[in-house]
């Protein structure tokens, strides 16, 4: 235990210098007084407008905040039908039918901090606290990677001394470490996302080192008195910019996916969503790189939480639909989450209004994967409770019925392209004739050895559907990559473009 000497850890984790170097004069970039004024002087769009706007999102280029906050304002159902198909056609161009799929792992539930609307907060003294040992990590891949056969995970860590960097470290070397049997080959984590308290430029290199994917720190809340009530003085996360400033931070190290977020229903959305594109601006202009994802989590019900329940800001399916399609809109190279917080049905429609990620078999109970087989939930070691868990298997067989193929790709970060690389290929189409070979491997691979209950039949259809596309769209490729199936058929495994 590291914890004899919490004040002072606490005390030294923020560093001044690692904010202040990044910013211009006395303001950061959230303008919230020019947020306002955009929202208020946008707020009745014309037609002819918005049809620009439109058009400029289909040619995958960023949106300026006022064309942000004239879409925001869109009530007209003939607009909306007309941003939704915008939207639709942005996310084909880009990522094409495919869905990545992920499981997010929590390695602990204790936490130094005391943000209000979270299960985990150190005054919540009936949370059953715990933090996995090396050993019972393993334990937790062994049925994410050997019987559920995922191959990307989120990470999700809470902000103490025995979650610190050391442990971050050894605990993502834990994970790739572990290889199962699987039906045909092995299986194992390939690509390890993390989500964690904001860190220095030092320990981030550190991250880096271990080679992970994405890193990911949402904001959640951008409007700063917001941001004062719910996260308390004295704490670390009370610190606005230490947390702002993260994705500076994380891009100077070399992590060049970065993951951005604001959690929906503690602010008005509508604020939050102009914030997220000046985020995915600001990291544009400085470092030539956008946000590989944007995350929207909304705010769900957690044990012993009242505030989950109280908040007046809580949004509306409608309006979380609105925003999915004004972020899928304003940025359009970005990759998209949707978590199972969300339910089955409102999962399914997202995915056709911008939605590039989701996770399945999720558990998010501290050690829950191995510890509880049937699946359920447990209050009392869960940050939150979930909207869905349906298994992997039953969200696959539900994205080939609607014609969607799921990928397990990691070639990415594996191969360089990651950060302007990725982002210029995205821009250019490029990027999605890789992903499109390896969605295709990666799919075969799951579906040879993970499948239990019979969605081979559609999962068949999805992959023949997209071999003959390749062969037709790619001409000059197609030899090498059928060798590459036809061994991946034969038993081989994690071969990749
Ligand atoms: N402790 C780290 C931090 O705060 O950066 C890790 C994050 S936390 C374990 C993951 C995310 O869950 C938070 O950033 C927050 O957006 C979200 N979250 C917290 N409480 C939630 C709730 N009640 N409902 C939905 N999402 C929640
Ligand atoms: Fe801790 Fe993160 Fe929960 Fe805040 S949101 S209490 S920092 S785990």
């Amino acid at each position: 235990m590291k914890t004899q000497n919490l004040d002072q850890w606490i005390e030294e984790r923020i560093k001044p210098e690692e904010i202040t170097k990044y910013m211009t004069g006395e303001n950061d970039f959230i303008p919230q007084e020019e947020i306002f004024r955009q929202l208020i002087v946008n707020k009745e769009p014309d037609k002819s407008r918005l049809r620009d706007i439109l058009a400029k999102s289909l040619e995958i280029k960023s949106l300026e905040p006022d064309e942000t906050a004239a879409l925001i304002h869109v009530q007209d159902p003939e607009l909306l039908e007309e941003m939704k198909a915008a939207a639709f056609k942005v996310k084909k161009k880009v990522y094409d039918n495919r869905i990545v799929t992920f499981a997010p792992l929590y390695l602990g539930n204790e936490c130094v901090n005391n943000c209000l609307y979270c299960g985990f907060r150190k005054d919540n003294a009936l949370m059953k606290r715990r933090i996995l040992s090396m050993e019972e990590i393993k334990k937790e891949i062994e049925v994410l990677a050997g019987k559920i056969g995922h191959k990307r995970l989120i990470v999700v860590y809470g902000e103490h001394p025995d979650m610190d960097v050391d442990y971050m470290v050894a605990s993502i070397k834990a994970i790739y470490d572990v290889k199962m049997p699987a039906r045909h080959g092995i299986g194992n984590i390939r690509r390890v996302n993390v989500n964690a308290p904001p860190l220095s430029v030092e320990e981030l290199k550190r991250l880096h080192a271990t080679g992970i994917g994405t890193y990911q720190v949402f904001q959640e809340t951008y409007h700063r008195p917001t941001y004062e009530k719910l996260h308390p003085k004295g704490t670390i996360k009370g610190d606005y910019r230490w947390r702002l400033y993260v994705m500076h931070r994380a891009l100077e190290a070399g992590i060049d996916d970065v993951g951005i977020g604001a959690l929906f229903g503690l602010y008005d959305w509508r604020y939050e969503v102009m914030s997220l594109v000046y985020h995915g601006w600001e990291l544009e202009k400085k470092f030539g790189i956008g946000p590989h994802t944007v995350s929207f989590p909304r705010l769900e019900p957690a044990y012993n939480t009242p505030y989950t329940t109280h908040s007046r800001y809580r949004v509306s399916d409608e309006e979380f639909k609105k925003i999915i399609l004004v972020i899928r809109l304003a940025l359009p190279y970005t990759g998209m989450i949707i978590t199972a917080r969300e339910s089955a049905p409102m999962r399914r429609e997202a995915i056709s209004l911008g939605i590039t990620q989701t996770d399945a078999s999720t558990q998010i109970g501290v050690g829950s994967y191995a510890g509880r087989a049937d699946g359920g939930q447990e209050g009392d070691k869960q940050q939150f409770f979930l909207g869905d868990t349906r298994s992997l298997e039953e969200v696959i067989g539900e994205f080939t019925e609607m014609g969607y193929i799921t990928s397990f790709c990691t070639a990415g970060y594996r191969c360089g392209r990651t950060g302007k690389c990725i982002m210029d290929l995205l821009r250019s189409g490029t990027e999605g004739k890789f992903c499109k070979l390896n969605a295709v491997l990666t799919f075969r691979e799951w579906v040879d050895d993970f499948t239990q209950n019979g969605i081979k039949e559609s999962a068949e259809k999805v992959i023949q559907r997209e071999i003959a596309e390749i062969k037709e769209q790619m001409p000059r490729i197609y030899p090498k990559f059928i060798a590459a199936y036809e061994r991946i058929k034969n038993g081989e495994r994690d071969l990749y473009f």
